[in-house]
């Protein structure tokens, strides 16, 4: 990069550093415009569509503006969406390795798409006779990130994943309290279309509006939980039973277009769930379980109705009578049925999924469509019966909120992060969709999303809040750091958090490796101490050459007493004498370490997230090495280009002398090699 060149970016940090470091994320070869595609693929990359409302104005000016947009410019495009681009740039969305999180679902759902156990629900035509193959995902974050696969974007009916929905509808109308005095919180440990009831005990004091007929014994029987039929009709009761079923319905279907970024700007029916009228019919045709339970909750007294007197006999010089069918059972179950006819994409389904794990707010509209109240009390009671029968197992091994439908769905939630709806029509001996379930187990053994997972330290799974290279700096950055530094109290608590003081770095450089190239004497005693054993690096040095190159004895005798036969490191340094450049150095030493990760896997995106958060591009670890290094090292040459293009200087040396194209031929790295000579001269 040119001298003038250099100036110039100076001269936009001075204004404004943080907006700088953003703009120079983007530019390349030190020039004083961002590409406008550039910037497009940083937004696709982060896992913001293109269609999303609050990206709109964004493009509006990107399309009026042309390919080249300077500084000032730059920032006033990215304001027009609040501080979002500037998060997605930064790496700072709910997913922030959003490329590497979509690989790796990309992965899980080939594996899974093989399972062909299971079969279709076959009690109405309409489900029997939907094509068992079909396989979608989507998952939906709270910033809005969202990731599809295979069969996101086809309507299916949504059945039993309405029931968290209705019993939430239910809370905003009535409150908590009321709601539960129609139906539990326990679950019921049967099947969802089981007939027994919750039996309760009722307080002395128990007057609730609904219950007075219900009054005479000591119990009160109510439906286990919302997430089971019984207590969705009963929550379905709840909802504005004093409004026709048409406006009910409607209301529902407004809501449910709430929780999917459905406006009330946008055209009535754009964004809300197709009613499957069919559907409902023959739900109603063949829902004599429903209908009994139905029933049973009007004789419990538990479901909500206005009590009238018999009519008039109409027939009175007749045998003929008026059969009576009291209409607040019907007038529940017609809209039981009809919520569980109302069709969406998995996509929907996530949406709405991601509006409970963003605590009420639908990511997308940025509209508040339930309480914090509701969303928080809901949680839990899907947590603990939204699979049935299979809640506790389910619970326990994915240990997440979720809920099943006969539709082949099954949604989760993923709390502060994200929602997932998976969508495959064959279904296990509990009604839950195989393929389903499956992935929902393989989320959770590859990433740390189970409740209780905590802070583990169990390095096989990863955390999705973080980027990947920040996963890797943090298993070992720390405590590589405090050992070069002679830090034992960090090393002491590490050792209590039961991490792995073994663990190497990009170059397997290990604590052991450092505090002996320091001379920290008793650091080194105490990992041996610890059972630390030592192991060679990227170039076959145990730590005993480290302590020899750097004339710290005491730590040299230590070594040769082990019993180990140590091996002599190999480092390529053609020119020892030629040019030096600088190296930066950078307060936060973990994001140094993540750069040099994030170079060594050859991740792009996660290496301008961290020059957007203003890491030098040049910044070296406790080996001088840097980013270059190590993608020279690696032979990732996209990482190389971005690097060099972002002004890396060529003869960084690290430790031992060496620079990138050094290291690069060491390697036998061609195209890297190929590169960096072409770049020098
Ligand atoms: N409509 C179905 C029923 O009421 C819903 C059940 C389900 O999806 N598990 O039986």
């Amino acid at each position: 990069m040119s001298k003038e060149k250099i100036s110039q970016l100076e001269s936009l940090r001075a204004k404004s550093k943080r907006e700088a470091d953003l703009f120079f994320s983007l530019c390349e070869n030190g020039q004083n415009f961002v590409e406008s595609k550039k910037l497009k693929e940083a937004l696709d990359h982060s896992g913001l569509k293109s269609n999303d409302n609050r990206l709109q104005s964004l493009f509006k000016r990107l399309e009026a503006h042309g390919d080249k947009i300077v500084f000032e410019d730059f920032i006033s495009i990215i304001r027009t969406s609040g501080l979002l681009v500037e998060k997605a740039l930064r790496g700072q969305l709910a997913l922030p390795d959003f490329i590497d999180f979509s690989k790796n679902l990309d992965k899980i759902f080939d594996e899974v798409k093989k399972l062909k156990a299971g079969e279709l629900a076959s009690y109405i035509p309409p489900l029997a006779e939907v094509d068992p193959d079909q396989f979608g995902i989507a998952i939906v974050t709270i910033d809005g990130q969202i990731y599809q696969r295979g069969d996101s974007l086809k309507d299916f009916s949504i059945q039993s994943m309405c029931k968290p929905f209705n019993y939430c509808f239910a809370m905003e109308e009535i409150g908590l309290e009321k709601v539960h005095k129609h139906v539990g919180q326990e679950p019921s440990g049967r099947q969802f279309d089981d007939l027994t009831l919750l039996a309760r005990t009722v307080s002395g004091n128990y007057t609730g509006e609904y219950a007075k007929d219900n009054l005479e014994g000591r119990f009160s029987r109510v439906p286990f939980n919302p997430m089971v039929n019984a207590g969705a009709i009963m929550t379905a009761g709840l909802i504005n039973p004093e409004d026709s079923y048409t406006q009910r319905l409607r209301h529902i279907r407004q809501k449910f277009g709430g929780l999917i970024g459905w406006t009330a700007d946008d055209s009535p029916s754009a964004e809300m769930p197709r009613f499957n009228k069919d559907m409902a019919r023959q739900e109603n045709f063949k829902g004599y379980n429903n209908i009994a339970m139905g029933y049973l909750l009007m004789a419990t007294g538990s479901l909500p109705h206005t009590k009238t007197d018999l009519h008039k006999d109409i027939h009175p010089d007749e045998d003929e009578f008026d059969f009576y069918i009291e209409p607040a059972v019907t007038e529940a179950l017609k809209l039981y049925f009809s919520i569980c006819s109302l069709e969406m994409t998995a996509t929907d389904v996530a949406m709405a999924a991601a509006t409970l794990a963003n605590s009420g707010v639908c990511p997308i509209s940025q509209n508040r469509v339930l309480s914090q109240k509701t969303v928080r009390n809901c949680l839990p009671v899907l947590q603990t019966s939204g699979m049935y029968n299979a809640s506790g197992t389910f619970f326990q091994e994915v240990g997440l909120p979720a809920k099943s439908g006969v539709g082949g769905g099954v949604l989760l939630v993923v709390p502060q992060l994200m929602g997932v709806c998976i969508f495959s029509p064959r279904l296990d001996q509990q009604g839950n969709s195989v393929r389903g379930i499956e992935m929902a187990k393989r989320l959770t053994s590859k990433y740390l999303v189970h409740t209780f997972d905590g802070t583990m330290t169990d390095t096989s799974r990863l955390d999705p809040k973080l980027p990947i290279a920040r996963w890797l700096a943090n298993s070992c950055g720390e405590a590589i750091w405090a050992a070069s530094n002679g830090n034992i109290r960090t090393l002491e608590s590490l050792v209590s958090q039961q991490r792995d003081l073994q663990t190497g770095d990009y170059d397997i450089r290990t604590p052991l490796h450092l505090a002996s190239a320091e001379g920290q004497f008793e650091v080194v005693k105490f990992l041996l101490d610890h059972g630390v054993k030592p192991i060679p690096d990227r170039w076959g040095g145990y730590p005993i050459s480290d302590a020899r190159n750097n004339n710290h004895k005491k730590i040299v005798d230590l070594f040769e007493k082990l019993d180990i036969k140590y091996t002599e490191p190999f480092h390529l340094v053609e020119n020892p004498k030629g040019k030096t450049d600088k190296i930066a150095k950078f307060d936060d030493e973990l994001m140094v370490i993540e750069l040099l990760f994030a170079a060594t896997e050859n991740n792009v995106d996660n290496i301008r997230h961290l020059v957007a958060k203003g890491v030098p591009v040049n910044a070296g670890d406790y080996d001088m090495r840097t980013a270059l290094h190590l993608a020279a090292a690696e032979g990732s040459l996209e990482a190389v280009e971005y690097l060099v293009s972002h002004g890396h200087p060529l003869n960084v040396r690290d430790r031992w002398g060496a620079t990138p194209l050094d290291e690069a031929k060491r390697e036998k790295r061609k195209s890297v090699v190929e590169f960096l000579v072409k770049y020098k001269f």
